[in-house]
Order: structure tokens, then sequence, then C-alpha cells
């Protein structure tokens, strides 16, 4: 035994990882625009579907996710075995890091984009490399095409960017993925993809399919108003989804979560008639923003960014005091996500008013 008590060794490449913010709760008089969750609570049926599915929780789920994968697979006219699920993108984007990349590899994406990323690349211990965004808030693809070394890995392309919202096009997009080496996995994320209404910007499984290094990730989480429940999804090739299920700890995807994402599959039309709603909500705001004086880029997703450097602290202040919790980035700006039109009418009066003092 040795004199001096220490404590267990842990890897030392632990201590570089900054923690994961997750977006502020708010109290019982605010809203909560913080986490881009859907601000509706869940339609009948996907409820019943939940909670019909948690009287037998003694049990296991069923590990395959047998009957989502198959929706899924229909729905996207995929095959099956292209489907791999897990407990919220989040864990298959960092299945998908693990099955790509170790120490001495490279893991890319844009930045500012998802938080999680950086995370989860250090996790793997492989190292981040992160490509600024253009001064317009686009991914600089140019950038990132000369910033491919023999030890990249992977790369992240979030299309539309959390938290810009902004979205790459389908001749920037494809142009981009023709000059990244073919060894090279790009994994496009389209957490937000329901609420892209530029016809210009092309779904990522219509990309994937003739490209075996493309793979497309989706989530339950926003437009599906299931962020509690942890699930979402890749759609990659064979090669691919099956590293992914070979890293994914078994029983992740809960069966409440499998029978609430089939159930929610089916009440698609409903669904959706919810997301326009928002989308219609993002414009208003939007253009509330720009009536106001504010430059905002073009938001495609469910929130809008107000990129505010040094005064971002002061605004999400601001908010927060008139009842909207909002997401702020240090020193660089704010994510609102659309939420209630009374919360989002709060957004627009603090953003008046900051407008006015500045
Ligand atoms: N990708 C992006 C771009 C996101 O913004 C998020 C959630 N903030 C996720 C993935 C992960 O979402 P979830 O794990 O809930 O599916």
């Amino acid at each position: 035994m040795s004199g001096t008590a220490q404590g267990p060794r842990l890897r030392p490449s632990l201590a570089g990882i900054p923690g994961y913010k997750a977006g502020k709760p708010a109290g019982a008089d605010a809203f909560k625009l913080s986490s881009n969750e859907n601000p509706y609570e869940p339609l009948p049926g996907v409820l019943e579907a939940a909670v019909a599915a948690a009287g037998s929780f003694n049990r296991y789920p069923d590990a395959g996710v047998t009957e989502l994968t198959e929706e899924l697979a229909k729905r996207f006219g995929v095959p099956a075995e292209h489907v791999a699920l897990g407990t919220g993108s989040v864990t298959v984007a960092q299945s998908l890091v693990l099955a790509t990349a170790g120490p001495d590899d490279e893991v890319m994406f844009a930045w500012r984009s998802f938080e999680a990323y950086p995370i989860i690349t250090q996790i793997a211990g492989a190292t981040p490399v992160a490509v600024p965004l253009t001064a317009g808030e686009e991914h600089d693809l140019d950038a990132m095409l000369a910033a491919i070394t023999p030890r990249t890995r992977l790369i992240f392309v979030c299309n539309p960017n959390n938290p810009t919202g902004v979205a790459i096009r389908r001749p920037e997009l494809e142009r981009f993925l023709d000059a990244v080496p073919s060894d090279v996995l790009v994994v496009v994320d389209e957490a937000y993809r329901e609420f892209l209404r530029d016809e210009q910007v092309p779904d990522g499984i219509d990309l994937y399919r003739d490209r075996a290094n493309v793979c497309v990730l989706r989530t339950f989480s926003k437009a599906y108003g299931l962020a509690g429940l942890r699930v979402g999804f890749a759609i990659a090739h064979e090669p691919v989804a099956e590293a992914l299920r070979k890293v994914s700890l078994p029983f992740g995807v809960s069966q409440l979560a499998q029978d609430a994402a089939v159930a929610s599959l089916r009440a698609e039309d409903a669904l959706l008639v919810r997301v326009q709603a928002l989308v219609e909500e993002r414009e208003r705001v939007s253009a509330g923003l720009v009536e106001q004086g504010w430059t905002v880029v073009d938001s495609q997703a469910n929130f809008v960014w107000l990129r505010l450097g040094e005064r971002t602290g002061d605004f999400a202040a601001a908010a927060a005091a008139a009842g909207v919790v909002v997401r702020p980035f240090a020193g660089e700006g704010v994510r609102v996500t659309i939420g209630e039109t009374e919360a989002n009418d709060i957004f627009l009066s603090v953003a008046q008013a900051f407008r006015a003092e500045l």
C-alpha cells in the first residue's frame, strides 16, 4: 500500500474537455427558449403509446429496435440495415466518432456549430479541428476542404447549422462532398431538417444514396417533440451502420421511446402542422427583428441567432428578466428557440428595447 492516498488515475485528456452546457431551465414564470425544444405537448396518440409501453418497463426493450427501424426504412426508402438508432442523435454522433476516430485522428466541424462535436471528439481521444464560419455565418466549405489532412477521419456538416440556422444549398454541398476523400466519413447532421423551407437545400438522404462515405443524422427530439425520450438515428451505408451497432451499448433506446417514435411517425400529419406553425412564427420573428434594425441571417431551423459579441450576456440577462430564457454563447451571440407566440413576443420586445440602447 502506498503511503500517500491517491485517487484513481483518470485519462489526462479528459481535463481539456469542456462540459456540455445544456440550455438553462426556466422557472415556473418563464419560457424556456434555450434548448430548441418543441413547445407543444405530446399528441394524444403518441402519449398513449408511451403510457402503454410504461406498463412493461420491468422488461428490457427490443434490442434491435425492430419496429421503428422498419418504419424508418420504409419511410425513407432505404434498407433496414442502413438504419442505426441511439439514445438521441447526440449518442449516435458519438458512436460515429468512436467508430471512425481515435488518438492521432482528427474530427472536423465548422465552428460555431453543435457544441457536442468537440466534446465527443475528445472523449474518443481524437483531435477536434474547428473551422470558423464565414463572416456571413456560413460553413466555410473551402476552408474545411483545405483543412483535411491524412489524419481526418470524420467531418460533421450541420445542415441547417446550430446555432446560426443557416443552411447549405445543393451545389455547394455536392461540390464539397465530391471533393472530400472517399475514406473520410461525412456526417450530415439534419437535426432540424423538418423546419427547412428553402427548396435549394438538399435532403441528405438523397446525397447519401450513391456516396458510400456520407451518412445522415436525424432526431425525434425537435420537430417530433420527443426530446425527453431520447431517440435519434443515422442512415448510413452498411459498413458504417454495422460499425455503429458494434460501438453502441445494448438496450439504449427504451421501449417507451421506440413505441412513441413509431406513433409519432404515424401521427406525422398532425405533427407537421405544428412544425409549419413554428416555421411561420420563425418567419414572423425574423421579420420583426429585421424591422427593428437587426441583421439576421436566414434561419432554416426552429431558432434564430443574434450575433451580439460583448453584449451577449447583457442580452441574455435582459431576456431572463423579461421572462424568456435564451441560450447565450459568451462573447458571440444568443440563440433563441422559436416557442409559444407569447414567448416569441416577449423576446421581440426585449430585442426592441435592446436595439434602442445600442
Ligand atoms: N445535432 C444537432 C445539430 C443538435 O442541435 C442537437 C440537439 N441540440 C443534436 C444533434 C442532438 O439532439 P438529440 O440527442 O436530442 O437527438
